[in-house]
């Protein structure tokens, strides 16, 4: 059999890490031992030498879904417990994987299954990467510019909330000063969905280039989500930055 890219395999064990794959992960996604303890390892193993990969809401913190097919962002110097794993009918995961696949497909023949959009905006901030990174992370600033209540974790698998609740998540991937990625949903969408925003930020002459995409949003939120991002984000996050 061969693999379907369901991902419940990296949703339900946690991968361990041996001493000698470590630095070569750590050089992969070019970052320090510092981050990776920040970052990824899971600080309630402490039992041998190895390190355990970070779970959160989802699965592996290295698990990304994408038009529903799962992928490792570290694939190519993945642990050998994932690279040693073989799908196979025996495998309770992939029997699994399989059963939610056959589900969407009868939802979508009944025609139950949520149209969904991808929003993209783009915005420009004189201000600098690491300013706006701290206005949309800092719980404190990010209060100040939207006006209702902000609490951010600052941990991948963290979760934060926003506009007094009014939206929610969990922290999926967090480069410092320039990317976001998160589950992100509002109180009144369809209980359980989670779309997905990613805040890029590049220099750009002496300001701040912000790409904004945010997948799987309800295709009947669309048009006032996207204008929220403008009203409610955007414009005050410049009117603060740019004073
Ligand atoms: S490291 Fe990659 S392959 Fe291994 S559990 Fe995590 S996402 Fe899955
Ligand atoms: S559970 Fe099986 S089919 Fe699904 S991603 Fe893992 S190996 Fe592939």
């Amino acid at each position: 059999m061969s693999c379907r890219r369901c991902g419940v395999c990296c949703t339900r064990h946690q991968a361990y890490v041996r001493p000698e794959e470590l630095g070569r992960i750590i050089a992969f996604l070019r970052i320090t031992g510092e981050d990776w303890e920040k970052l990824y390892n899971d600080p309630g193993w402490e039992f041998n030498d190895f390190c355990l990969i970070r779970h959160m809401e989802g699965g592996c913190a290295f698990l990304r879904f994408e038009q529903g097919l799962a992928s490792c962002a570290i694939y190519p110097v993945r642990p050998a417990c994932c690279s040693d794993w073989q799908p196979g009918p025996d495998r309770k995961e992939c029997r699994e994987g399989m059963k939610r696949a056959k589900k969407s497909v009868k939802a979508i023949l009944k025609g139950d299954a949520m149209n969904t959009r991808t929003i993209r905006q783009t915005v420009t901030i004189k201000a600098t990467p690491h300013d706006v990174y701290e206005a949309l992370m800092d719980s404190k600033k990010h209060a100040a510019f939207t006006g209702g209540k902000a609490s951010i974790s600052r941990m991948v698998g963290g979760k934060f909330t926003a506009y007094d609740g009014y939206a929610e998540g969990v922290n999926v991937e967090l480069v410092p000063d320039k990317k976001i990625v998160q589950t992100w949903r509002a109180d009144d969408w369809p209980e359980g969905h989670y779309s997905r925003v990613t805040f890029s930020l590049t220099n750009a002459g002496g300001g701040t280039r912000l790409a904004f995409t945010q997948s799987d949003v309800p295709e009947e939120q669309y048009d006032d989500v996207s204008q929220g991002w403008r009203d409610y984000y955007w414009k005050p996050l410049k009117e603060m930055l740019e004073k």
